[in-house]
C-alpha cells in the first residue's frame, strides 16, 4: 500500500489502472526519480514540528516523502480526476491532507490556519510546479506574507537562474529583485527532463527559497518600490534615464531627473540591470521625496 509512486514502472500502473491521460494543459510532467525526490525533500530541512505545503501532488510522488518526513502535510490539486489516486497513495499517512482547487484562486492565509496553525512550528512550501503558472504562484506566496520558512520547488532552469541572478548578469531583472526582497535564493540541482513522465520540453531546477523575516534594504512603500524597479527594466537596452523619464518625468520635467540620479551617485547613462537592490531603494527614495 505504502509502495513509492515515483518509479517508472509504479507511475505507468497507477496511471494505466485509473485509465488517466496526463493533461499539457496542467503542466502534468510527474516524477519518477528516487534521488531527485530525495534531493527536494532534504532541501527542505523538514522534520517533527515541521509542516509541508505542497502545490500539484499529481499521483503523490512527492507528498509521499514529504509525509514520511513532516509533521503535516497539505497538498493543493486542481485536477480532480487525481483526487482518488491521492486519497490511495496518502491512505497511510493520515497527517497528509488534500484540497482540490486552484491555488492562485483558493484563500491560502484561510487554509494555513486551518490545517498549520497551532500544529507546527514552521512550514515550507515543497512542489514541482506546474511550469505555466510558475511566477505567478511565487508571487502570491511572496506577497501573501505567509508565514513560510522555506521554499523549495522545481521550476524550469531558466526561471531559476532568473530568481537567484546578481546585479550586471544578462539574468538579472524585475523578477531578481522582487524574489530576492524577501527570500535568499540558492541552487539546488539542476535536473535532466529524463527524470519526468512525460517529458517537458524545457530543462529544470530545484531552487531553495529562505524567506526572510525582513527585507534586505530599507523601503518605506515596497509597491512604489516595485514600480520604480519595474520602469527600470521596461526596455532593458534603453539608460536607467531614458526608462525612468519616460515613466516619471514629462519633456519640460525631465532634466531634472539627471540631477536627481547624479545626486544620489547613481551615473544616468547606467542600464537598470547594473543596479544593486540598495541602489534601487536609494532611487525610490529619492523618487518620492522628488514628489514621484
Ligand atoms: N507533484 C507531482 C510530481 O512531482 O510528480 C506532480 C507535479 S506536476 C509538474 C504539477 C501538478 O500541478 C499537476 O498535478 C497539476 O494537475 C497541478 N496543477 C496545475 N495547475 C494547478 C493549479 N492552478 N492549482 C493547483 N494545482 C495545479
Amino acid at each position: 500500500l505504502s509502495e513509492d509512486v515515483a518509479t517508472p514502472s509504479r507511475t505507468k500502473e497507477i496511471l494505466k489502472k485509473h485509465d488517466l491521460v496526463l493533461k499539457k494543459s496542467l503542466g502534468q510532467n510527474f516524477l519518477i526519480d528516487q534521488n531527485i525526490l530525495h534531493k527536494i525533500v532534504s532541501a527542505a530541512d523538514l522534520g517533527p514540528g515541521k509542516g509541508a505545503l505542497e502545490i500539484g501532488p499529481g499521483i503523490g510522488a512527492l507528498t509521499q516523502q514529504l509525509a514520511k518526513l513532516a509533521e503535516r502535510v497539505l497538498a493543493v490539486e486542481i485536477d480532480q480526476r487525481l483526487l482518488p489516486i491521492l486519497a490511495e497513495t496518502l491512505e497511510p499517512y493520515p497527517h497528509a491532507s488534500v484540497v482540490h482547487g486552484d491555488v492562485l484562486k483558493l484563500d491560502l492565509p484561510e487554509l494555513f490556519r486551518q490545517h498549520f496553525e497551532g500544529k507546527v512550528d514552521a512550514v515550507s512550501v515543497v512542489a514541482n510546479l506546474p511550469y505555466y503558472i510558475t511566477t505567478p504562484i511565487i508571487m502570491k506566496l511572496l506577497e501573501e506574507k505567509l508565514p513560510l520558512e522555506n521554499i523549495v520547488v522545481m521550476i524550469q532552469k531558466e526561471v531559476a537562474d532568473r530568481m537567484a541572478a546578481a546585479p550586471g548578469s544578462k539574468d538579472y531583472g524585475s523578477l531578481s529583485i522582487a524574489v530576492q526582497f524577501y527570500c535568499e535564493p540558492e541552487l539546488v540541482t539542476i535536473v535532466p527532463r529524463t527524470v519526468f513522465v512525460p517529458q517537458p520540453n524545457v530543462d529544470s531546477a530545484v531552487i531553495r527559497l529562505r524567506v526572510r523575516t525582513a527585507p534586505p534594504v530599507d523601503v518605506e512603500d515596497p509597491d512604489f518600490f516595485f514600480e520604480v524597479v519595474q520602469s527600470s527594466f521596461v526596455q532593458r537596452r534603453k539608460t536607467l534615464y531614458n526608462n525612468l523619464a519616460a515613466r516619471f518625468f514629462t519633456k519640460e520635467t525631465k532634466a531634472e531627473l539627471e540631477g536627481l540620479l547624479l545626486g544620489i551617485n547613481i551615473v544616468p547613462s547606467r542600464r537598470g540591470e547594473t543596479l544593486s537592490m540598495e541602489e534601487f531603494a536609494r532611487l525610490t527614495s529619492a523618487l518620492r521625496a522628488y514628489g514621484c
